[in-house]
């Protein structure tokens, strides 16, 4: 839950303002029966298919799953933190943000942002007026970069040397503790202490804010020896978490609002060359495979991404590990490419070579995601016999497993089936269910599944949707005993009831907002938009049938406990219980 800023301050500032006001300002609304829609902002789309519910005061994207309070609409639109977007929302109402004690990591978090940020400057700096710039320089213009480049990646030089950043930003203990943390420091074995980076052309990583969280480093001779690896990144900080960060987002999203295309590529010097030559929307994943967390981030940012990698063997296996990581991804509206650039290239050299209009050309026949999948397995079989057919179907059966359910996975397996020479119905009674289809998938619009829910779900999800019924319970249930089934979510039912018993006022943004960064947030989001098949008055009786329900099972469970212990060891209450149980 949310820390540092207290949960009844954020209730009070959800049930002053109103979502649609906040939303409508940045993007116009229309009204759309009961909800308010328009096209999402955080995908491309032709038809509207974001909604803004007044009632719940919530958004919600049927296209690409975003969805949230005011507070998260401000931190994904306007690109703020949690509590920069609590500041924004409460100035807006006049409201005053309580200051608490616990407010002291995000005050540290703040420091380490502003020193690596001046630390930034400083390798600018040295760039201009150090006397090894020379060196630097030329190299900068062999790899033909303007001025204007180097200034707007803010590229700089760490200078030769142990100390000249400990030195000039660690004087002291403290300040020296403040700089390791942001990961600019080393320690050997023997317990010295020097600069991580040293005599690197230096390139800062900005976070998706434009807030320097880590740097990377080249070295200028790639057969110098002794001077470590040619490309060197900050370890994971406070502050930097490689699974989240990409190279060049901020810089594209700066270029351009609106970014129809995303070409991902594998080292920061391919993103600056292509800026170079005016191709501004790539960005490059920081030693690591692309994770799933930076799929949904490229997926909100723009319709059309394409992976580049080299041709030859590493680029084909790194380009295989990031389409598993795309496969709980698949299925929504948006493409996923893959360019393999000729075995040797990278997009550095490729693009000074040919040009911006020559390279786009070979963007633009990137394969898709489906005949790149079904290549690289076919291509380990072989189709022509019965027995490499089978063994396909059995080497896809477990990626598939991870395609959410969704047209496009009807298709890869009609394809399957083609290829395999199978029919698609026998085919699928092979395939077993999905297993990540749940979570995070872009969800159909109005999906009619209730009536598989569990009462426990249906419970939770009328609460978060009409939280306003729950002080029509003359008894909800018996919350304790309730609480006693084991179950995952029923901590959430109870947290929900145990909320509304003593603010029956808060709305659904409000409950939803409890549950922020811990590990129930998407469920609860899901829940809080899940259609359901009854309304009005029916909901409240669905409720207490619901709850009843649950209460017999608490009641079922304890009696089974009860009853599976020796009677000699039972207390004289559980005796007494046992007998009452009926
Ligand atoms: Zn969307």
């Amino acid at each position: 839950m949310a820390g540092q800023i207290p949960s009844q301050f954020i209730d009070e500032l959800l049930s002053r303002i109103d979502v649609v006001d906040i939303v409508d300002a940045r993007v116009p609304l229309k009204k759309s029966g009961k909800n308010l829609s328009a096209c999402c902002p955080f995908h491309n789309e032709k038809t509207p298919s974001f909604t803004v519910s007044r009632e719940k005061q919530f958004y919600h994207c049927f296209g690409c799953g975003a969805h949230g309070s005011a507070i998260s609409f401000l931190m994904e639109y306007d690109q703020l933190s949690f509590p920069e977007s609590i500041h924004e929302l409460a100035d807006s109402v006049g409201m005053k943000v309580p200051t608490t004690h616990s407010a002291a990591p995000v005050q540290n978090q703040q420091s380490l942002y502003d020193l690596l940020g001046k630390v930034s400057q400083y390798y600018v700096h040295q760039l201009q007026n150090h006397a090894q710039k020379g060196d630097f320089n030329q190299y900068i213009q062999q790899r033909g970069l303007s001025t204007e480049i180097v200034e707007r990646f803010q590229i700089g030089m760490a200078p030769d040397g142990w100390d000249n950043v400990l030195r000039t930003f660690g004087g002291d203990p403290a300040s020296q503790a403040q700089l390791d943390k942001t990961g600019m420091l080393s320690h050997n074995d023997s317990g010295k202490t020097y600069d991580r980076f040293r005599n690197r052309l230096m390139f800062p990583i900005h976070d998706r804010r434009g807030r320097i969280v880590g740097f990377g480093g080249r070295v200028l001779d790639d057969s110098l020896e002794g001077g470590g690896p040619k490309y060197l990144n900050s370890p994971e900080t406070p502050i930097f978490h490689k699974s989240n960060e990409l190279y060049g987002l901020y810089h594209a999203r700066q270029q351009n609002r609106k970014l129809t295309q995303i070409i991902i590529v594998e080292g920061y010097m391919d993103v600056v060359a292509l800026a170079e030559q005016g191709i501004n929307h790539a960005v490059a994943t920081l030693g690591t495979a692309t994770t799933p967390d930076h799929l949904r981030q490229l997926i909100r940012t723009a319709p059309d991404i394409v992976f580049c990698f080299d041709g030859d063997r590493a680029g084909r296996e790194a380009a295989w590990r990031a389409a598993e990581n795309a496969l709980p991804l698949l299925g929504g509206n948006y493409q996923l490419r893959f360019l393999f650039l000729p075995d040797g290239e990278d997009p550095d050299s490729m693009v000074r070579q040919e040009g911006a209009d020559a390279f786009l050309a070979r963007v633009d026949t990137a394969l898709p995601f489906s005949d790149f999948f079904f290549n690289t397995l076919e291509s380990r079989v072989d189709c022509n016999s019965l027995d490499g057919r089978a063994r396909l179907i059995e080497i896809t059966k477990p990626y598939l497993q991870h395609v959410p359910a969704s047209s496009y996975r009807d298709m890869l397996e009609q394809r399957l089936a083609d290829t395999a020479k199978t029919n698609l119905t026998q085919l699928k009674s092979r395939l077993t269910p999905p297993l990540a289809a749940q979570t995070r998938a872009p969800s159909p619009m109005g999906q009619k599944k209730n009536q598989t829910l569990s009462p426990l779900r249906i419970a939770i999800t009328i609460l978060l949707q009409h939280p306003d019924l729950a002080s029509q319970l003359e008894q909800a249930g018996e919350p304790l005993l309730i609480a006693t089934l084991e179950r995952p979510g029923i901590a959430v039912l109870i947290a929900l009831l145990e909320s509304l018993a003593t603010s029956p006022q808060l709305n659904t943004a409000a409950l939803v907002e409890r549950w922020r960064d811990t590990p129930s947030e998407q469920h609860i989001h899901h829940l809080a938009y899940a259609s359901l098949s009854f309304a009005g008055e029916e909901l409240l009786g669905e409720l207490i049938g619901c709850l009843n329900q649950l209460q017999q099972q608490a009641k079922q469970q304890r009696h089974g406990l009860l009853s599976d212990k020796p009677f000699n060891t039972l207390t004289d209450a559980e005796k007494q219980e046992l007998k009452d149980f009926k």
